[in-house]
């Protein structure tokens, strides 16, 4: 078959401890999943099911390094999240399906044009221009399951120019991570190569050209950016 132009290339993650690469298919993202950042953002914390959003595959930022300040915003807000990659799919997945369907873990940073989320909010209008823009998604390397476990608990935290921003605990999530991939599993078929943003906790707030970004996740080291 001929194409008419040459396809674009499928990102990928690295994977500590290997020199194998992780291809990535879809990004998806889950709204409000710390109570503390429900609450910031003026929404009650109830443990309503999940709600998604996405971002476009070739919006991930592998490993980090200079991300330019996006167009179309004067107010772009950092949200450091757990990054769940699949290594297994499929639809209407059980508790231990979920579990088993993990590959492995990253730190990401969840870019948010937060003046045009607002605005979006406000119309009822979706969120994708507020989401989904260019290097909206940068994401460290990849740690396998079998390096780090469950990873039920652990400090998350982010840090812009050397002053912390966000700390939380991955054990505060509204929704624990297989609960979240059995949610999506009956929304859309999952499949191997999907990465998964699991929420922020609280502390989310402005970045400016120039800023150095630093953000952790106990037992999977650390992603940096630079707002370029
Ligand atoms: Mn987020």
């Amino acid at each position: 078959m001929t194409m008419v132009f040459p396809p674009p290339p499928i990102p990928t993650l690295p994977v500590l401890g290997t020199s194998a690469v992780f291809p990535v298919r879809r990004i998806y993202c889950v709204g409000r999943n710390y109570a503390e950042h429900a609450r910031e953002m003026g929404a009650d914390p109830q443990r309503e099911p999940p709600f998604f959003f996405g971002k476009p595959q070739d919006a991930l930022v592998p490993g980090g390094g200079r991300v330019p300040y996006p167009p179309a915003t004067t107010n772009l807000h950092h949200e450091v999240e757990l990054v769940v990659a699949l290594a297994q799919g499929g639809k209407d997945l059980s508790l231990a399906q979920a579990e088993a369907s993990i590959f492995g873990y990253a730190v990401g940073l969840d870019l948010t044009r937060r003046d045009l989320q607002a605005a979006a909010k406000a119309k009822g209008q979706p969120w994708d221009m507020a989401k989904g823009f260019d290097h909206s998604a940068p994401v460290s390397p990849l740690t396998p399951c079998a390096q780090v476990g469950a990873l039920q608990g652990g400090s998350i935290w982010l840090s812009v120019n050397g002053k912390e921003r966000q700390r939380g605990d991955l054990g505060d999530m509204i929704w624990r991570v297989p609960e979240v991939i059995v949610q999506l599993s009956g929304l859309v078929t999952l499949a191997p190569g999907d990465l998964i943003f699991t929420g922020t906790p609280a502390g989310v707030g402005a970045l400016h050209p120039g800023d150095q970004v630093c953000c952790g996740i106990q037992g999977l080291g650390e992603l940096t950016i630079q707002i370029g």
